[in-house]
């Protein structure tokens, strides 16, 4: 559909498994093998970009830090402009956060204010959907800023842990890429 040449499984291929990063039984999902592979960025960035065109969204929006990688390339084949969200205290200018909940503490996303217009359509961009908390919080967010957040995508989803599933009963309708076992 895409038009490009490599499928899902060659995409799949290309994501390197780390295990025990960032800590013990994590199995970390690392996208610099496929951003490295020219055919491999092409090709994830088309398959996003044929998902999001539809929408005929006004901006991407990725959530720091590889969301920054996709989106921004995202957002150009879509002609949007693109707009980060950043972990706390990296924005130079007037910020609006979120706190959130993680396994242990919490942790917060801010963005500019009034960087995004009162109805704009935003398709939403992270690496990889795990337990969907972290699009929640981006997704509050950028609603709070009157934003009508009109998809959320990822490269990667871990089904085990139920990402997609809680975007889905927050009305945001969530697109993946690949699939992988595990946490
Ligand atoms: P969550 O909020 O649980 O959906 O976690 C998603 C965020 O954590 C994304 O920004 C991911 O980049 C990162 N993340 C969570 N689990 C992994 C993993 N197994 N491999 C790589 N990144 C992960």
């Amino acid at each position: 559909m895409s038009g490009n040449d490599l499928t899902r499984d060659d995409l799949k291929a290309l994501v390197r498994a780390i295990p025990d990063f960032p800590k013990p039984g994590i199995q970390f999902r690392d996208i610099t093998t496929l951003l490295a592979d020219p055919a491999g960025l092409k090709a994830v960035i088309g398959e996003l970009a044929a998902i999001a065109r539809p929408v005929d969204a006004d901006f991407v929006a990725g959530i720091e830090a590889r969301g920054f990688i996709l989106g921004a390339a995202l957002a150009v084949a879509l002609g949007t402009g693109f707009v980060p969200i950043r972990k706390a205290g990296k924005l130079p200018g007037k910020t609006v956060g979120v706190d959130y909940v993680l396994e242990y503490g919490t942790d917060r996303l801010e963005m500019h204010d009034g960087q995004v217009p009162m109805g704009a359509r935003v398709v939403l961009v992270d690496d990889l959907i795990a337990t969907g908390g972290t699009a929640l919080a981006a997704g509050q967010l950028l609603r709070e800023q009157g934003a009508e957040v009109a998809m959320a995508l990822f490269a990667i989803n871990l089904p085990a842990l139920g990402g997609m599933k809680a975007l889905a009963a927050d009305g945001l309708p969530t697109f993946a890429l690949m699939d992988f076992d595990g946490h």
